[in-house]
């Protein structure tokens, strides 16, 4: 009998598990991958959306290309996930699984921000950054804020990477000077465990004449008047707002019963859940790493790797190390790095590299090495 493993969501952290799990043992696995979506996209390629830098049909790939042993992928949209009895339902029908692994990422409350759906935009969701896309070439003047309005927040870099990449928009179209930007951020430094990653956002900004927020959050947007409220009161009028929504489980996944204060709280060794053979990996859960799709990623491969020695009846001694890269886009063809690590000391630490394109080559090899391992 092969074990059936049933993986929930087809992102970062759900293809590098399948993908591990194929590669080593998928003469023994009969695993189904599920996601709702025809195709998958990297999450910084917002960014490329937004900015007209490449079409939304260029950073789609459809999970069609998933040919790997022990492994089969259905597009279904998932209704209902029993962790007891690890039994998922879907539009389509029901799985039981001997494991289960809960990838599902972090879904947006668009509501939650008054005003946000009527007067603003946001650009964490594909859909939201192609709207973008379409509106941007009509901005020739005025105040642009890109504001935070809640943690956590995927990519903590994103919205820093966004007002550069902004900046570069408006200067090639010639309207930068008409322009002012703004970024809104919940803390004193762009990335706070990070501080030679802090410095050179912090000199980025000045040199472009980036208005930078610290220690607010955008807490409601008055449509009428389009002015943008922080939380301390303080209000901006705008012209466009870009903006960062809260973050949450997807339905599905609060309807289980799974979560605690919002994500689901998994083992930090294995990132099992408290249901037997429930895993949880990447922004679903609360592991304490930021929600990026390099952490994903190492989750992924802790859990894998727990699974494997529990099939082989053997153990996995090396814990989930909470280190990660981060890619930080500074424009100009520049990206700079920063090596990232939440668990080996007291707190948080970071070391930066300085944006190059080298960097900016490496990022692309991240993305085509990804590509090709998991497609
Ligand atoms: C603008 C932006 C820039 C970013 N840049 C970076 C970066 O440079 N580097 C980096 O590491 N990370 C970056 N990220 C973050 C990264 O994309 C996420 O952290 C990462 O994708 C999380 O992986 P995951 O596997 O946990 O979830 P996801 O990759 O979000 O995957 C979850 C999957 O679950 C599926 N799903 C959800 N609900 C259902 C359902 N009910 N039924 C079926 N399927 C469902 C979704 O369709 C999705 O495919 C960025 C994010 C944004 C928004």
């Amino acid at each position: 009998m092969k074990l059936r493993i049933v993986v929930l969501g087809a992102g970062f952290g759900g293809l590098e598990l399948s993908t591990i799990l194929s590669e080593r043992i998928g003469d023994r696995i009969d695993l189904t991958l599920i996601d709702k979506n025809d195709s998958f996209y990297f999450g910084f390629s917002k960014l490329d959306l937004m900015f007209g830098r490449k079409p939304a049909e260029a950073l789609k790939i459809s999970y069609t290309n998933i040919v790997k042993t022990g492994v089969k992928f259905r597009q279904e949209t998932i209704t209902a996930i029993d962790p007891l009895t690890r039994r998922v339902t879907t539009q389509n029908g029901i799985y039981d699984a001997d494991i289960l692994v809960v990838a599902l990422g972090a879904d947006y409350n668009i509501d939650a921000t008054p005003g946000l759906a009527e007067a603003g935009h946001e650009f964490y969701s594909f859909s939201g950054a192609e709207r973008i896309g379409e509106i941007l070439p009509f901005f020739k003047k005025g105040h642009a804020i890109i504001g935070v309005t809640a943690t956590p927040f995927k990519c903590p870099p994103a919205p820093s990477e966004a007002a550069l990449l902004l900046h570069e928009y408006l200067t090639r179209r010639g309207v930068r000077s008409q322009c002012k930007i703004s970024l809104v951020l919940p803390f004193t430094l762009p990335i706070p465990p990070s501080l030679g990653t802090s410095k050179a956002l912090l000199k980025a900004f000045a040199e472009r004449d980036i208005n930078y927020i610290p220690e607010n959050m955008v807490a409601s947007i008055d449509p009428d008047h389009k002015v943008a409220i922080l939380d301390d009161g303080t209000e901006l009028p705008f012209d466009v707002f870009l903006g960062i929504p809260e973050h949450c489980v997807p339905k599905v996944v609060s309807e289980s019963g799974m979560t605690v204060n919002d994500w689901i709280p998994v083992d930090k060794k294995s990132l099992k859940t408290r249901y037997s053979n429930v895993y949880a990996i990447g922004d679903v859960t609360s592991v304490g790493v930021p929600k990026a799709g390099m952490f994903a990623e190492g989750a992924a491969r802790v859990a894998a790797e727990t699974i494997i020695a529990e099939l082989d009846e053997s153990e996995y001694s090396l814990p989930y190390d909470g280190k990660g890269t981060c890619y930080v886009e500074f424009g100009q063809d520049k990206v700079g790095r920063a090596d990232v690590d939440f668990f080996s000391g007291p707190y948080a630490t970071g070391v930066f590299f300085e944006a190059s394109e080298a960097i900016s080559a490496e990022k692309e090899h991240f993305e085509s090495y990804r590509r090709k391992r998991w497609f």
